[in-house]
């Protein structure tokens, strides 16, 4: 080591965090609840590497979008290509697809995926560099009734996790068909208002008038609240799809509100988008949020396959799920001789293999010392060997709930253990 880093501390990246033990196990509960339950809609996990070609994103997610233009990771590797760490997920799910040729397989394909997502944002309560999103992606099916499945699907999962207070917003942003006409007419309205709005809300009347919409200057807002609707400028099929789609959650029990507003802040989207939104976060409100993209793959070359989807942000769901107290079940193996030691050891390994949590200290302690700590760590058996209890081939095992102690051979106290009692 040189004498650079000698006794020097080094942080841990601004807008990062490090998930400790005691937080995991609440991780763990989501990640399996989401396995299960999209699995049960017939979703298969997919996984991709966590950095792509920049242009991925810049052709993906739209290169007038924030995420694109403030917020990638963009690097030069050292064969001088551009790379970027993943800020979403959609992308390199479509150019998996199309590379793999899994457009070759039965549709609808339906995806998820769970892991970290980078963006390099302004670090606050709710937002960070590195975060996490489950992400659900179906490719091929253009009815509505899947919008609305998808929908219904975040909802059971939020509710699964006793998640209240949420809010389901939708919208529709119309197609290929009737967005030009939609954007001449809110560009020309902007241009009107110019001077209420912002100096980057300024600049996306020309490139992406769409994204005024995602602005959070109130100024911004409030003059955007007059603008024309997209909703009153959809085509037949897009007004046809979006009241279907409605119908469906109505259908479903779902309650919902629609907002014109909603434009969400990629530049794939068509037809359908939504959120899901909750009054316990805060500023950052949006647990999920998604949409159709019924172009992307076309645009990248891939097959004409429609797709929809949505991605969750891990971290704000956390906050929110009233996780309740467990602790797991384990014995503590209290040991006094080194022969006892031995016996010990041979016995937790046993346990191990059959799948019950033990543990076993090395540090010499007196016997009164081991069951301190075993009552402090909270474990709910000790299994106690002594060097007369090495001679007999017996255990002595306390049961910490009950007090009960018994002694019994090894083949008893693996059944006693493995039953629970
Ligand atoms: P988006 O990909 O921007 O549509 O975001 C989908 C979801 O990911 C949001 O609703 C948030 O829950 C979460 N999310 C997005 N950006 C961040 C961030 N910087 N930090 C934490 N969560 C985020």
């Amino acid at each position: 080591m040189t004498d650079k880093f000698k006794s020097k501390h080094i942080p841990s990246i601004k807008g990062t965090k490090d998930i400790l033990p005691d937080e995991v196990g609440k991780w763990q509960i989501v990640e399996i609840a989401a396995k299960r339950i999209f699995e049960s809609y017939g979703y298969r996990e997919i996984r991709t590497p966590v950095f792509e070609a920049t242009e991925l994103f810049e052709k993906g997610t739209g290169e007038t979008t924030d995420i694109v233009i403030k917020e990638m990771y963009t690097f030069t590797d050292k064969g001088g290509r551009s790379l970027t760490l993943r800020p979403e997920y959609t992308p390199s799910v479509v150019r998996a697809i199309i590379e793999k040729r899994l457009d070759l397989k039965p549709q609808p394909m339906r995806f998820y995926f769970i892991g970290p997502m980078f963006r390099y944002d302004k670090p606050q309560k709710g937002r960070y560099r590195q975060f996490h999103q489950i992400d659900i992606e179906v490719f091929g099916e253009e009815d509505p009734a899947i919008d609305a499945e998808i929908v219904q699907m975040a909802d059971f999962f939020l509710k699964h996790l006793r998640v209240t207070n949420t809010k389901i917003i939708v919208n529709s942003v119309g197609c290929k068909e009737c967005r030009p006409s939609y954007l001449k007419k809110l560009r020309a309205a902007a241009e009107k208002e110019k001077r209420h709005l912002c100096e980057n809300c300024q600049r996306k009347i020309e490139t992406n008038p769409l994204r005024i919409f995602d602005c959070k200057i109130n100024v911004c807002r409030n003059t955007a609240k007059n603008f024309p609707k997209i909703t009153d400028s959809l085509c037949t099929e897009c007004k046809t799809h979006f009241h279907t789609f409605c119908s469906f959650l109505d259908l479903f029990g779902i309650t919902y509100v629609v907002d014109p507003l909603l434009v969400r802040g990629i530049d794939y989207y068509t037809k359908t988008t939504f959120e899901i939104v909750t009054s316990k976060l805060g500023a950052q409100d949006a647990i999920l949020g998604g949409g159709r993209y019924d172009e992307m793959m076309k645009d990248f070359g891939g097959p004409d396959i429609c797709g929809i989807g949505f991605a969750l942000g891990m971290e704000r769901l956390l906050d929110i799920v009233p996780f309740e107290e467990e602790k797991q079940e384990f014995v503590y193996v209290a040991y006094m001789g080194e022969s006892a030691k031995r016996a010990g050891m041979k016995m937790a390994k046993r346990m191990r293999e059959r799948g019950r949590e033990t543990l076993i200290e090395y540090r010499e302690r007196s016997l009164k010392n081991q069951m301190d700590r075993a009552n402090k760590l909270e474990a709910s058996w000790v299994m106690i060997v002594g060097e007369d209890e090495v001679k007999k081939g017996t255990y002595q095992l306390k049961n910490m709930k009950t007090g009960e102690q018994v002694e019994e051979d090894e083949e008893n106290i693996l059944k006693i253990i493995e039953d629970g009692k």
